[in-house]
């Protein structure tokens, strides 16, 4: 199959006017059109083909074009054809949307595929489609996956410093280190006091002891130093401290305040990716992109799964797509062999 997918056709008519469609005068109010499509052989030439000034009366769409201009074109890549019906199913739940019935596909059971709007409709169809497909997936890797990988304490400054010793370290390494360091030392003012020597020590084999030891060591002086001994619950604060990024900022946010917020490690970056929920090329973009696809509900827990199901199943190399449980809502972009 050639450049597989689904579309959507944002269309504008200027006046109301009667339009013939499959034989029957029909009135079509002024206004803009949403029209959802499939093209399992060949995208880009169906597309071609709407935008094509030769018009050729081929669908019921057809009728429509000849007088309605085609404002913008919508694409989403797939192989699955029930995503154009899952689409239309979205679009005719939204307030303000009026379906037009006879405009379904000729295999399916939906009662319309296309949808008339009083304004111009101010978002991208496929988030929809993508918001949908995001919760399903959040969903399914909830019920294989439960909890979080790595700083499981809900205590912030142990959850910060937890989330320090686990960069580029095993979980097997990380959480008994972890547990020793706070043997030693469970508050700010005395991880403070250690000498720098004894957390190495202390936190050994973690990847980088020394370096994470006189990270740690400063955090937990700035800590007492400027935030009154207390973990601050603001990405700002959060990221200012040393060895802080946003993926510990957010992981602490989340799992330690219980704010709102999107972990991206590699395992969410290179999921997200592969999904087709976003395309982008680093983790701090996926963050911002996430925001619109993923719901809010699933943002803390999101980094827990995709560690785990990344871990399991979606490797970075070869991932094993033959066993996976969300393959049928996966693009696979990007992918190149596969299990
Ligand atoms: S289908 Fe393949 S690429 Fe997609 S999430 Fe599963 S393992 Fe990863």
């Amino acid at each position: 199959m050639k450049d597989p997918g689904i579309y959507c056709l944002l269309l504008r008519l200027p006046k109301g006017r009667r339009i013939r469609v499959a034989g029957r005068e029909r009135d079509f109010a002024a206004g803009y059109y949403l029209y959802v499509g499939s093209a399992m052989n060949g995208l880009e030439a169906r597309i071609r083909r709407h935008l094509s000034a030769e018009k050729k009366q081929h669908w019921h769409i057809d009728s429509l074009t000849r007088h309605a201009a085609i404002r913008r074109v919508f694409r989403y890549s797939t192989h699955s054809r029930s995503m154009e019906c899952r689409l239309a199913s979205r679009l005719a739940k939204r307030s303000h949307t009026t379906g037009i019935p006879g405009f379904g596909s000729s295999d399916c059971r939906c009662r319309t595929h296309l949808f008339h709007f009083q304004a111009k409709p101010d978002f991208n169809p496929f988030d929809l489609l993508r918001r949908t497909n995001a919760e399903r997936v959040a969903r399914i890797l909830s019920d294989l996956y439960s909890g979080p990988r790595v700083c499981k304490s809900r205590e912030p400054f142990r959850s910060l410093i937890t989330c320090v010793i686990s960069l580029r370290t095993k979980d097997e390494v990380t959480d008994p280190a972890g547990k020793r360091l706070f043997r030693l030392a469970r508050t700010p003012a005395q991880m403070a006091a250690l000498p720098p020597s004894r957390i190495a020590k202390t936190i050994y084999p973690a990847g980088f002891y020394r370096e994470k030891a006189r990270t740690i060591k400063n955090i937990a002086g700035i800590l007492v130093a400027n935030h009154g001994g207390r973990v601050p619950d603001n990405l700002d604060d959060l990221v200012a401290l040393p060895g802080v990024g946003r993926k510990t900022a957010n992981l602490v946010l989340g799992r330690a305040f219980s704010k709102p917020a999107i972990c991206v490690d590699t395992h969410v970056h290179r999921i997200s990716n592969r999904l087709g929920w976003v395309a982008t090329d680093i983790p701090e973009e996926t963050e911002t992109a996430l925001r619109h696809v993923l719901p809010e509900e699933h943002w803390i827990a999101i980094n827990g799964l995709m560690v785990r199901h990344g871990q399991a199943t979606c490797h970075p190399t070869s991932p094993k797509c033959s066993e996976c449980a969300i393959a049928g809502d996966c693009l696979r972009d990007g992918v190149g062999r596969s299990r």
